[in-house]
This record gives C-alpha cells, structure tokens and sequence, in this order.
C-alpha cells in the first residue's frame, strides 16, 4: 500500500505537477504523502457532506462539482470506509474537483464509502502554501476532519488566547484545534459559539464516525441538508447543488443549528442569537441563480434589483442597449431591460473563460511579467464592435468593488465604438471591507471608500455615468433587512470588529 501511495503521488508530481496532498490512515497503518507548492488562503467556498449512503463517493462528487460556483480553485475530499478515513486534495491547475476525486478512487480502492465531505475553495490572497486547502485535518485530543465556509475575523485572538501553535494563518486551523482540543466535538462547538467572532459554516467528521454540521448563530452563509428516499442525509452549501444529487426537498439549517449524524441517527442542537445577519451580497453576487435566500430564488431577487435599477433610471435613449457583464449581470440585465424597453444584448460583450480577474493575477504577458487585473479583465471580456459601435451601452452588473473590470470594459468599448457608456450597478457603494469571508476586506482598495460621489467614479472609470442602487432601496426587494448583512455597504457590522481586522474600517 505505501509503495502505490508513493507511486499515485509521485507520479502526479512529477508527471502532471499535480499538487497533490493525501492521507490515508488505518487502524495500523499511517502513510502520509505530502508536496507542497503555492495555494492562497480561501475566503468563500462550497461544503458538502453525505452519510448513509452506499453511493457517497458519487454523491460527493456531484455535489462538490455543483459548490464550484463559491470556489474553484482547489477541492478536497475526506471520506470514511470502515475504520479507515481517506484525504485527498487538489488545486484548480490540475483539474480540482476530478484530479482530487480520481485519488480518492484509487485510494479507496473498491471498499465500501457510506460517509464523507467535500470541500471547494475559492482563494484570493494570503500565504502561498498547499496547507491552507481543505478539508483540514487537526489531531488535538482526537482527531478531526474539517471544512470550513467563512471567516472567523478574531482568529488571531483566539489563537494567543489558547496558546495554539498553528502552522498555517488560516483561521480554519484555529477552529479545528479548539474542536479537536475540546472534549468532544460538541463541546468544541460551545467554545467556538462563545467565542469566535464572525462567520463559520462547518463540516466535521470525526474518528468516532460522526458528522458535524454547524451554521454560526448570526447565519452569515447559506448551509442546506436533505434526506434521500432511503433516509441517506446529504448537506451543500446551497439548495440547488443539492437537487444535482435528486434531493428536491432540502431545508436550510437556521442559524445557530447544529446536526449531528452518526451509526446511532440524527440529532440536532440550537446555538441561538438574538439577531442573524444573513450575508446580502450571497445573493447578488456568489449564489447560483437557482439557489434559495430568504425564501426566494436568487434570480428573481436580481430581476427585481435590475427592474429597480431601470425604474428609476433617467437617462433612457432609444440608441441604448442593454449589456449584462456575465455571468452575475445577465438576470439584472433582464430586469432593467424589461423596465426601461431598451433591448438587452447578451452576446455584445463576449466572456472568456480565461482565468479571473478578481483575484491576484496569475498569468504572464510575453515579457513574462504579471498581467494586472486591469489587463485580465480585458482578457475576459470582450466587446463585439458590430454589436456596440455608436451605441449608447448600459452595462449592468452585481457590484463595483475596486472598479478594475468596469474601467478595463469601459475602455474596451471605447475603443470598439460605443457612444456612450453607463454603468448600472444592483449593490450599493461597498465602502467597507468584509471581514466575514467575501474578499473585499481592505478598505483601501474599495473605489466607493475614496470616492463619494457616483460621478467622481464615472470620471475615474472613463465612463459617461455610473449609478448605484442605494441602500434606501434594500427595503423594497428584500424587506426588513435588520437580519441581513449589509456591512460592507453601511458600515453596520452585526458584531465588534476585532483589531486584526481594522483594514476593513480604516484607511
Ligand atoms: P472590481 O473589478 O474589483 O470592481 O470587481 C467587481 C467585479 O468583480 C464585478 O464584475 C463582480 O461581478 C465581480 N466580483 C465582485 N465580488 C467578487 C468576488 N468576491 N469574487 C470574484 N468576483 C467578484
């Protein structure tokens, strides 16, 4: 076994350059394989669980393929056969969700898998190292598995305060210690509600067989579970993974829910707050159109946002065409075209799969220098001259964080011949940073937070306009909103902001 183990890893290193990182552990038997290259931290990413179920391999499979949307750039799988628990991961270069998954097969190597989780991830930046992928794996006073969705924002606390050694700056290590330390994991998580501040949806399972699945009390991010017709138990991070798997009835857990399944059933454990704090930019941005938030699907909530948008647009031009900035801009771009009657034209900016542009850019240019994200942006969205020459274009899309994809398109258009260039946005100005796990935590390099006004932004884009949804508006698609997370707009964090996180708030 050890000699194949090395052999499978070995050859996906030097064959492939697979960043490859897997364990296996046996009653009597302990092979640990391990390459490191660089990875990012992850902020947003999918959870994915299944128990019960003697197709869960398969299960995981198709649910971590359908969490890609929060995050792709690296996937790992844990799962238990017997005694014996399997880890694998693998980054985006080589193939994420399959190159981890076709380990975990030949790993598994034909034994019965009933249990599991997935995780994928989305990293942005950070330190540059492999271990920050998940599902973790933490040996305290019993050993845990764990994946991990948001962000503990007083990690760094917690961790002086436990006198915990960590050797990643993830905050994931720092709950996976304080679960793995605990007596249990249960009690783990009573420390963790107590204590930490921020988000942090939870996979766990532990060597006794027992899965944890935990949403923090405030509810930033979304976390579904659903029963199979033969009582299998599956869990994703949203609702419509779920029906990838034919688990059309699902429940969100509530905030501050705990379901614990073992060999012995299913129970369940409140962690209760007095408010929740449901993350409002899940569903303008991260979450698939199909997805559920707040009882209703996401791609009606954006219809509404983009038919708010064209309500009260003043500048209607019977030269305008509607272009969504696809993806997250195509169901706004429906609305807004639908309540102001200039047509939408989805094909006039063509997208390109190539790369993202949000994060740090990883391509190089023919002199082999990095290409801004600026330079990205252009790379992945491409105007058709035919379709925007002397047309009056409005450009809708989620949000404006530091403006490089709305300046490189505005530009490109430019060049290609549009008349004019307006850009309507659903997410009112970000101002502040997130310190809950979406990846705009710096202040700083928000455009909204050095300038106030939308014109000052219009002229700093190179556009004709730019306007913004206002948070007055929020009231009128999502209703109250004293239990959604609007922070990163109005300033109103639902918890202190710990002193490691003062970027967010300050220049
Ligand atoms: P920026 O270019 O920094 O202004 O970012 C805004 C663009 O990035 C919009 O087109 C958004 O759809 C997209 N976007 C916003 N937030 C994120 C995120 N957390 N990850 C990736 N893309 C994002």
């Amino acid at each position: 076994m050890i000699g194949r183990l090395k052999r499978i890893s070995q050859d996906y290193f030097y064959n492939h350059s697979l960043w490859v990182w897997s364990r296996y552990i046996g009653p009597d038997r302990l092979v640990r394989v391990e390459f490191i290259v660089s990875l990012p931290l992850m902020y947003m990413c999918s959870l994915s669980a299944v128990y019960f179920d003697t197709t869960a391999m398969k299960k995981l499979l198709y649910l971590a393929t359908s969490g890609k949307n929060r995050g792709d750039e690296a996937a790992g799988f844990c799962v238990r056969s017997g005694d014996r628990y399997i880890l694998t991961k693998a980054t985006r270069k080589d193939g994420d969700v399959s190159a981890a998954y076709n380990e975990l097969i030949s790993l598994v190597d034909g034994d019965e898998v009933t249990a599991g989780i997935a995780q994928t991830r989305y990293s942005t930046r950070g330190p540059s190292d492999a271990i920050h992928s998940q599902p973790f794996e933490i040996d305290g006073k019993h050993k845990i598995f764990l994946g991990h969705n948001g962000t503990v924002a007083n990690a760094k606390q917690l961790a002086n305060r436990y006198g915990f050694e960590c050797t990643t700056e993830s905050d994931t290590e720092v709950i996976g210690k304080l679960l793995s330390d605990a007596d249990s994991v249960y009690e783990g998580v009573k420390s963790l509600v107590k204590e930490a501040i921020g988000a942090y949806n939870l996979t766990v399972l532990d060597e006794d067989g027992v899965l944890t699945v935990l949403k923090d009390p405030l509810g930033f991010h979304p976390l579904w579970w659903g029963r199979g017709k033969n009582g299998e138990f599956y869990v994703a991070s949203e609702d419509s993974a779920l029906y990838s798997i034919g688990c059309f009835e699902p429940e969100e857990l509530l905030p501050g829910e705990m379901i614990q399944v073992s060999e012995d059933g299913i129970k369940k454990h409140m962690f209760v707050n007095e408010k929740t704090a449901k993350c409002a930019f899940e569903a303008f941005y991260f979450m698939k159109p199909g997805s559920s938030y707040d009882g209703r699907l996401v791609q009606d909530i954006r219809h509404e946002l983009g038919y708010l948008l064209g309500k009260k647009e003043t500048m209607i031009s019977e030269n305008g065409i509607v272009v969504p900035v696809l993806d997250s801009g195509d169901v706004y771009g429906k609305g807004y075209s639908k309540a102001t009657g200039m047509p939408i034209i989805r094909g006039a900016l063509m997208r390109n799969r190539e790369g993202r542009v949000y994060m740090d850019p990883g391509i190089k240019d023919e002199h082999g220098l990095k290409l801004t994200r600026k330079e990205k942006a252009k790379l992945k969205h491409v105007p058709i001259p035919r379709l925007v020459r002397g047309k009056d274009i409005y450009l809708l899309d989620d949000s404006i964080v530091r403006s490089d994809t709305s300046f490189a398109i505005t530009e490109s258009l430019g060049l290609a011949g549009a008349n004019s260039i307006h850009w309507r946005i659903a997410f009112p100005q970000i101002r502040c940073g997130c310190i809950y796990g979406h990846d705009h935590s710096r202040k700083a390099e928000l455009i909204s937070a050095r300038l106030e006004l939308e014109e000052e932004i219009a002229k700093q884009i190179g556009a004709d306009s730019v306007k913004f949804l206002k948070m007055d508006d929020m009231p009128l698609i999502f209703g109250d909103i004293s239990n959604n997370c609007f922070a990163c707009a109005d300033g109103n964090y639902p918890t202190d902001v710990p002193e490691e996180c003062r970027s967010a708030i300050e220049f």
